[in-house]
């Protein structure tokens, strides 16, 4: 079963992805964690990316597809993935129809996350990442806090804000690209019949976790 988590960002789309990719064991492909780990590693691809998203630009479609295409690939990935920022926009949607064709699979679900605005960059202000690229369990200061300030509960790394969520250039370029290239998204899945809109709020008090557990019941009943 292949499952897109969309919506903005801070909206818990990696926090949702994570608890379902537990409880199913199929992989949570997060492009921005890929970029991330190479960025780490210093690797060709890192240099490449960071150029683009420290100032919160996509990285461009030749480089990101491919590297999907290779991702679902892979072995883990037979049974099902969750793909948690990727498609961005609606050439990497048509081509991962394509792709998914060639293997005679899907998009079976599509998770959209919505957020009230005003809460968006607030959470992205206050979000906090592993530096353990192993790891990199998410944090937010004010919602889910670590047990211990600054220190990751899983791995004991130390916690550290995103680049790209602590300058307001990049998160207003980020917020904007979302709303031009990403939101026509939900459209493009409503029409295809998998869309599943959720929100997420702290003013309705429905967290990211409730909605995982949804999916869950709704991936166990589709099996
Ligand atoms: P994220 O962790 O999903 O917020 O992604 C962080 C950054 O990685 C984005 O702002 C982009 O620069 C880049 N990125 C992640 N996913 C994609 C994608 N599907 N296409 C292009 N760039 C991406």
């Amino acid at each position: 079963m292949i499952i897109i988590m969309l919506g903005a960002q801070g909206t818990g789309k990696g926090t949702v992805a994570g608890i379902i990719s537990e409880q199913t064991n199929w992989p949570q492909i997060s492009t921005g964690d890929i970029f991330r780990k190479n960025i780490s590693e210093k690797t060709e691809l890192g240099i490449e990316a960071n150029k683009y998203m420290s100032k919160g630009n996509l990285v461009p479609d030749e480089i990101t597809i491919p590297m999907v295409a290779d991702r679902l690939s892979q072995e883990d990935a037979k049974q099902g993935a969750i793909l948690d920022g990727f498609p961005r926009n609606i050439k990497q949607a048509q081509k991962l129809d394509e792709i998914l064709k060639d293997m005679g699979k899907q998009v079976d679900l599509v998770v959209n996350l919505s957020t009230p605005r005003e809460e968006i960059i607030d959470r992205m202000l206050t979000r906090v990442v592993c530096s353990n690229p192993d790891c990199k369990t998410t944090y937010n200061t004010k919602l889910h806090p670590p047990k211990v300030e600054g220190v990751c509960d899983k791995c004991g790394a130390p916690l550290k804000q995103r680049e790209d969520d602590s300058n307001s250039e990049a998160i207003n370029r980020r917020l904007e690209i979302y709303e031009n290239q990403t939101a026509p998204l939900v459209e493009y899945y409503k029409e295809k019949g998998v869309l599943r809109t959720e929100t997420v709020s702290v003013s309705i008090n429905r967290m990211g976790k409730d909605v995982a557990q949804d999916i869950i019941q709704l991936v166990k009943k589709g099996e």
